[in-house]
């Protein structure tokens, strides 16, 4: 079955996909983007990630390439031809076509290229058993919470990671608080049973999976602090895991070859996959 992607404004073969030389994301990363799971052939969370799209892009000073009633029919459209119903869409956002010049042109059209991805979250997930990090310097620059295409500090410590057998690098500012992972957003569960994830600000993504798993932690009567931590407090906690639109709720089990806990996913972090799966899956409705 041919893949389809959408390439300004065209529903195109996903093999035939592509964009100008010019275009300003290619050679300045000027642009934005989410990712967006899909369970059950729906997206998760769209108001939210189209929320954090329109901020990025109001940052950036980027104008929005259609509506997002228009953004949500294109995307069901993918979903539908290529016959989705566990997987990712990935949508990017740049500031268009424009010779290359570093100050941002006039009168641009922004640019848009849509895919979607199947993946077997749900059946086949071998990440809920519980992952490896490694902490590392970040040496990001100050506006962490736009969700730009620029991403190679990311992909550097993500590459360091698998180099160590790890799953996830969990990124640590100058006052050594672990800010977040490279693409996830970092948890633990400390000794007391309260759940900790620093507070967002400039130096990390909000996270649309950390905004649900708060509301759902919430509800169910948990004790939040939204408090940055130490990589000492990390490693001395009951538990840890990430969250994100990729890897939903994983478990943590060790940082830097510490293990954490007994080496296995904790409680809290099972209840609180078990939970998020649940949303997703139409299981639990939050208020
Ligand atoms: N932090 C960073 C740096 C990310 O890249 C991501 C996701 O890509 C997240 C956090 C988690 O965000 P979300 O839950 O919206 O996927």
């Amino acid at each position: 079955m041919a893949r389809f992607s959408y390439v300004n404004r065209r529903y195109v073969q996903h093999s035939h996909a592509a964009v100008h030389i010019e275009d300003r994301g290619f050679q300045f990363a000027d642009g934005v983007y989410e990712v967006i799971p899909i369970v059950n052939q729906r997206m998760i969370d769209p108001q939210q990630h189209l929320d954090r799209l329109e901020s990025s892009l109001l940052e950036m000073n980027i104008t929005m390439p259609a509506s997002r009633r228009v953004l949500e029919l294109i995307v069901d459209e993918l979903i539908d031809r290529n016959g989705v119903f566990e997987g990712l869409v990935y949508m990017q956002v740049t500031r268009g076509v424009a010779p290359r010049d570093h100050k941002f042109p006039k009168g641009v059209q922004p640019a848009i290229v849509i895919t979607t991805k199947r993946v077997r979250f749900l059946t086949q997930n071998n990440l809920s058993d519980g992952v490896k990090v490694i902490t590392i310097p970040d040496i990001r620059w100050n506006r962490c919470d736009i969700k730009t295409v620029s991403l190679l500090p990311n992909c550097m410590g993500k590459t360091q990671a698998a180099a160590a057998g790890a799953y996830e690098a969990w990124q640590v500012d100058r006052e050594g608080l672990v800010t977040e992972g490279t693409s996830s957003n970092a948890w633990i569960v400390t000794d007391d049973d309260k759940l900790l994830t620093r507070p967002v600000g400039h130096e990390i993504l909000r996270g649309v999976t950390r905004q649900s798993l708060l509301r759902i932690a919430d509800e169910e009567g948990l004790t939040i602090e939204e408090q940055a931590f130490s990589v000492e407090e990390a490693k001395a906690a009951r538990e840890a895991f990430v969250s994100s639109a990729t890897s939903f709720v994983t478990p943590v089990v060790s940082i830097d070859d510490t293990t954490i806990g007994d080496g296995t996913p904790g409680p809290l972090s099972r209840r609180l996959q078990g939970w998020y799966l649940d949303y997703c899956t139409g299981l639990k409705n939050l208020a």
